[in-house]
């Protein structure tokens, strides 16, 4: 499988496009500045400062379809040209009103409508955390009692979440529960393993999200499958390595407590293989949606499917991976006949920023991809000058 192929993989972008994709790449592949814009970015949202026009022109263009479904929906038709589905998700994060988490709802039903009519798109998402307030989520995590009142509030987000899955089933849609921080994992792994009960008997509907940093993932997946052939129901796989490492680890550290994440990036690596072998063995009883922009795991996977005589358009297997970031991995899958999905997020720019950062973040890191698209990048511009002249 060659990924190099900048041509199949820029197909979309127009030279103007491709050298502000390069600006923005270079841009937050600083570390500082990254931190700085951050700062500013947080503090601005703090002071209400106007901010909207600066993250307009940057990593929200960047890293995001757009400020509603219409157009989110103009990226999914550019999209499925080549080949490649995708799945939209109102991407609002940091709500804490009850109104919020109502609107929050409302916009998701409106998603799954949306994906249940249109064949571009073959799955949905939603994150837990929008739908109830983030410090119920904790306190039934750790197993903390609920007063009268919070034990209201938090069946009302129950509710939301059961009328979310349950109205993807009726539509036959294809739901991922997003994975979020440690502490508040626990409760959202118990949610999302009773919906995969109620729901998976005979298909998968509902997936649940696995962050393969995390050191007890490999334990809790073995847990998952066994429990699931006991209990006769499919599971669903969203595998990911996992995108609040920053977070926990200082979260652990000001608590004096050992991180959830595993010590260095080979430790994550071996994880995320484990668990891909793992679902791969238990493939008729799994299905695996695997959200990466690593090579390397991508081709284990396309390994196994070419050893097993598994055709590339196999419907149990799907790869996926962020809009507006690689580019060359997604289209030169779709090429290929594989079933390939872009992650469209969307919603009003205050709303994401949180989302923006954590994009930022990654590309940051010292393991991040961005060094090779920024390379892949060049080479597509340099090919463009050169079949010009
Ligand atoms: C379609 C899709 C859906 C996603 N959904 C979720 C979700 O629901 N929840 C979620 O948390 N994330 C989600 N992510 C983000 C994902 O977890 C990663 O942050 C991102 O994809 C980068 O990881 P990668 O597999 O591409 O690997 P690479 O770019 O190869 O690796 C980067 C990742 O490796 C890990 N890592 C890096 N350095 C270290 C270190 N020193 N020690 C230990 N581990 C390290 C981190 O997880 C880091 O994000 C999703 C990503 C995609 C593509």
């Amino acid at each position: 499988m060659n990924f190099q192929n900048t041509e199949i993989a820029y197909k979309l972008k127009s030279n103007k496009q491709l050298l502000n994709n390069l600006l923005i790449f270079r841009l937050i592949s600083s570390r500082t500045l990254v931190s700085v814009f951050t700062k500013i970015i947080s503090l601005s949202l703090k002071l209400n400062l106007p901010i909207s026009g600066i993250l307009n022109k940057t990593v929200f263009k960047q890293f995001c379809a757009g400020i509603d479904e219409k157009d989110s929906i103009q990226v999914v038709k550019k999209l499925k040209k080549l080949n490649v589905k995708s799945y939209m998700h109102y991407a609002s994060e940091g709500n804490k009103s009850e109104n919020d988490f109502d609107n929050n709802l409302k916009i998701i039903i409106k998603t799954i409508n949306i994906t249940n009519e249109d064949d571009a798109l073959p799955f949905t998402v939603f994150k837990a955390s929008s739908l109830g307030k983030f410090n119920l989520f904790e306190k039934k995590s750790s197993g903390t009692t609920l007063s009268q009142l919070e034990k209201k509030i938090w069946n009302k987000t129950i509710n939301r979440i059961e009328s979310c899955c349950k109205h993807a089933a009726s539509q036959n849609v294809k739901i991922f529960i997003d994975a979020e921080e440690s502490w508040i994992q626990p409760i959202i792994d118990e949610i999302a393993e009773g919906l995969m009960e109620k729901f998976n008997q005979e298909k998968t509907i509902i997936y649940t999200t696995l962050q393969m940093y995390r050191k007890d993932r490999l334990k809790y997946l073995n847990t998952l499958i066994q429990n699931s052939i006991k209990k006769k129901y499919k599971l669903g796989f969203k595998l990911v390595r996992g995108a609040y490492m920053e977070k926990e680890n200082e979260r652990a550290y000001k608590n004096g407590l050992p991180t959830p994440i595993f010590e260095n990036k080979n430790l994550t690596d071996l994880s995320f293989n484990n668990a891909i072998d793992k679902i791969l063995l238990n493939i008729e009883q799994c299905d695996l949606f695997v959200g990466t922009h690593c090579e390397k795991s991508i081709i284990k996977i396309l390994k196994w499917m070419k050893e097993n005589k598994i055709s590339n358009g196999y419907k149990k297997i799907w790869f996926s991976q962020l809009f507006g970031m690689a580019d060359h991995i997604t289209f030169n899958l779709a090429s290929r006949g594989y079933q390939v999905v872009k992650y469209v997020p969307y919603g009003p720019i205050n709303k994401v920023v949180p989302y923006l950062i954590r994009r930022a973040e990654e590309n940051t890191s010292i393991n991040s991809q961005l060094p090779k698209e920024i390379n892949l990048i060049k080479r597509e511009i340099k090919r463009r000058k050169f079949n010009a002249i």
